[in-house]
């Protein structure tokens, strides 16, 4: 709810007009309490766990058109029923735990001091603040997931998110409903560090979990633009992580390589991909027939 009841008071506020962006937000938000723009999220949330998988889907049951060569694991196929079940079981947890949980946190944030209000933080600062959240959560993820991987932490929760040996899209929710507890602490703990505008928290959430739609899609595309995001791991740096499974000491990180390699956790994946390209090198085939896409 702003403190303005016209765009004129806006602009006395802001000791200038506002711009096109923030009329906008004026418009959508003046009238509406806080509580219901953080609600927002579990629309969003539903949408995208709902759309964003969707030409994933496209892709793996049409892959004889020429996708077949972009699966990171090619003896793997799904059927559309094997997929609408795994999106009906991540809806349950959605309907059950993330939604509850979106409508329960709402007093944390205003305790941090996300904001509604105007003026609209620049482009520049949402961005800096992204980047900033990214960082966190790929940090402290790596060392909670670490954790899962130990024999309590696997056999008690984190089983359920690895049943997708070869991930899909639709899976990159699918985990135990005290994982998603659990992993939505590395997801806030930026915003509490650096509170920002309730728009880049929108982003955030959003851009999160289209990234780990996008790094469980179990394809490898070479046109995807976070192939230019530097230390960025992808779909065949974690479906590594899933294709090798509870045993899995490598490739721990959500996001990014780095924390991987500071820790020595990714020799796996490294020595993994050395024998692909000895593979290749040696066969002169183009991996189609082999257990994994050789590059
Ligand atoms: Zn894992
Ligand atoms: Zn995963």
């Amino acid at each position: 709810m702003l403190p303005f009841n016209t765009i004129e008071e806006a602009t006395t506020f802001l000791g200038r007009n506002l711009t096109r962006a923030e009329t906008w937000w004026f418009n959508y938000s003046a009238k509406k309490s806080d509580y219901y723009l953080y609600c927002h999220n579990i629309l969003f949330l539903f949408l995208i766990f709902t759309l964003v998988p969707l030409p994933l889907v496209f892709v793996e049951l049409m892959r004889s058109l020429g996708f077949s060569k972009y699966k990171i694991q090619p003896k793997v196929s799904l059927t559309s029923s094997e997929m609408f079940r795994c999106y009906k079981d991540v809806m349950r947890m959605f309907v059950l735990v993330v939604g509850p949980l979106q409508l329960v946190s709402y007093p944390s944030t205003k305790m941090i001091g996300i904001q509604t209000g105007l003026p609209l933080p620049s482009i520049w600062e949402m961005l800096s603040q992204l980047v900033i959240y990214f960082m966190i959560e790929d940090y402290t993820n790596y060392w909670i997931h670490r954790f899962l991987h130990g024999r309590w932490g696997y056999e008690k929760i984190h089983r359920v998110h690895h049943e997708y040996t070869a991930p899909i899209g639709f899976a990159a929710p699918y985990a135990h409903w005290l994982e998603i507890l659990i992993l939505g602490i590395p997801s806030f703990l930026g915003p509490a560090i650096a509170p920002g505008h309730m728009i880049t928290f929108w982003l955030w959430i959003a851009l999160r979990q289209i990234e780990a739609i996008e790094t469980h899609s179990g394809y490898d595309f070479p046109w995807t633009p976070t192939r230019f995001i530097p230390f960025y791991g992808g779909a065949d740096y974690h479906d590594y992580h899933h294709y090798v499974g509870g045993q899995s000491q490598s490739n721990f990180a959500s996001v990014f390589t780095y924390c991987d390699y500071i820790y020595g956790t990714d020799k796996g994946y490294r020595y993994h991909k050395k024998v692909l390209r000895k593979l290749k090198e040696e066969s002169g085939t183009n991996g189609a027939t082999q257990e994994f896409k050789s590059e």
